[in-house]
């Protein structure tokens, strides 16, 4: 037997404590304390009756029950590892169901189709993923689904005021955002959205909300207790965290998490049991990682805001208290994170010298692992953006990003001081 049985005394303990034995019986395999790879593409049946009843109740013909439990059929449909890494998942988000993904795009894709249909509105926050962005305007508009942006840093009544001047208000059917936005990690109230959902949401029409959750969660952002109905997760960054596997999820309550699934399993979106597996070891480690790059971070953006080559830096733990941003931080965020992006003077030429001296520190686009990495993003992540879209959101030439990782704190500030040095 498991020490800890799903849904039982495990809500008294804390999801870091969960991670290495939530939702495993070594039963399962020989009594191995590992979870292992379930690397199979199929499920042997005790007999045919429980092949038809697996079959009844993954198509819900049949309610599952203590006499008549669900059982597993294909790894399209599901899999002891894809099983297990989402009751772990659930732990820190509180959500009562999740969907892991072969991608963030992939969850992000799979939810967006579900709950969408032509003829629908969606607003959504900007800046927002470059990936995402293309799938709104190159596939969900070919769908007649009509797209309304609304600027991160927005308040109420100019999202409300967004949405109304597009014209079609009444078809509202989510809100899809991302907080804090990349690259100038720019809060968007959750509070706001969900009530601005409720109000446009009739009797027979929930207006669902969306958060993309992944450069704060899921440790330190929880939507869902501020009422978001989905948090969604490229787990290729911090719950992967070593920047060596590409996945998603998608989180939220059984019902909704239900449809998602029914998708996932037409598209072929879900993740692999390898990378399943993956993910379960990298969960291991999330709380203590991602203190870890916090605490780095904050020593980094400390370094910088002091530095005369640099103009600005970006980064939640330095908002003033007077700042209207303050107030959300301190409601919906648990730490600043480690993201933390900054103008240099010099323009993209100085941003370029910077880039090109570092040694520790690596050139590359992604974050969320154990490695710190830099990027340019008016060159590189958000160069495909409307260049007055970019300039109106604060991207110029001379931004750097910087994912800050878990390496020792004063050796990524000298290194960042002798690239500094040479521009
Ligand atoms: C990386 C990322 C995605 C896309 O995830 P993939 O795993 O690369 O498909 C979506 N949203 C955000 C905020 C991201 O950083």
């Amino acid at each position: 037997m498991s020490k800890i049985e799903k849904g039982s005394e495990a809500e008294k303990f804390k999801p870091e404590s969960l991670m290495m034995s939530y939702g495993y019986h070594p039963e399962w395999s020989e009594g191995a304390l590992k979870c292992p790879i379930f690397q199979t593409s199929t499920f042997v049946f005790k007999n045919a009756e429980a092949g038809k009843r697996f079959f009844a109740i993954a198509h819900g013909q049949q309610a599952p029950g203590p006499a008549a439990k669900s059982g597993l059929i294909y790894s399209r449909m599901n899999n002891p590892d894809l099983e297990i890494l989402e009751d772990r998942l659930t732990l820190w988000d509180n959500a009562e169901a999740c969907a892991v993904f072969a991608s963030g795009m992939g969850a992000i894709a799979t939810a967006l189709l579900e709950f969408l249909r032509p003829g629908d509105t969606l607003l959504f926050s900007e800046p927002i993923y470059g990936g995402t962005e293309s799938f709104l305007r190159h596939v969900l508009t070919r769908l007649g689904i009509a797209m309304i942006g609304f600027k991160a840093g927005s308040n109420s009544q100019q999202m409300e005021h967004a949405l109304k001047s597009s014209g079609r208000a009444e078809r509202l059917a989510m809100i899809f955002f991302e907080t804090p936005a990349n690259p100038t990690n720019t809060l968007v109230d959750i509070e706001t959205c969900v009530d601005l959902a409720r109000r446009y949401s009739t009797k027979d029409r929930r207006v669902l909300t969306a958060v993309d959750n992944t450069f704060l969660g899921p440790l330190f952002q929880h939507p869902i207790k501020h009422g978001a109905d989905l948090v969604i997760y490229s787990a290729t960054k911090f719950i992967g965290g070593h920047s060596d596997v590409i996945a998603g999820a998608c989180l939220g309550s059984a019902g909704l998490i239900k449809r998602v699934k029914k998708l996932r399993s037409y598209l072929g979106t879900m993740c692999d049991p390898w990378t399943g597996w993956l993910l379960m070891r990298s969960l291991e480690t999330l709380k203590i990682r991602m203190a870890c790059q916090a605490e780095n971070a904050a020593a980094v953006a400390g370094f910088l805001s002091k530095h005369p080559k640099v103009e600005k830096v970006y980064y939640l733990g330095h908002l003033k208290k007077s700042d209207p941003q303050h107030k959300i931080y301190k409601k919906q965020c648990l730490s600043a994170g480690s993201m933390v992006s900054f103008d240099i003077r010099g323009g993209e030429k100085a941003a370029f010298r910077f880039l090109n001296s570092l040694r520790l520190i690596t050139l590359a686009v992604s974050l969320g692992g154990t490695e710190s990495l830099a990027e340019h993003p008016g060159a590189m992540t958000h160069s495909d953006m409307d260049p007055q879209d970019r300039k109106e959101i604060g991207i110029s030439d001379k931004m750097i990003r910087l994912s800050v990782g878990i390496e020792n704190a004063q050796d990524l500030i000298a290194d960042i001081k002798q690239a500094l040095e040479r521009v």
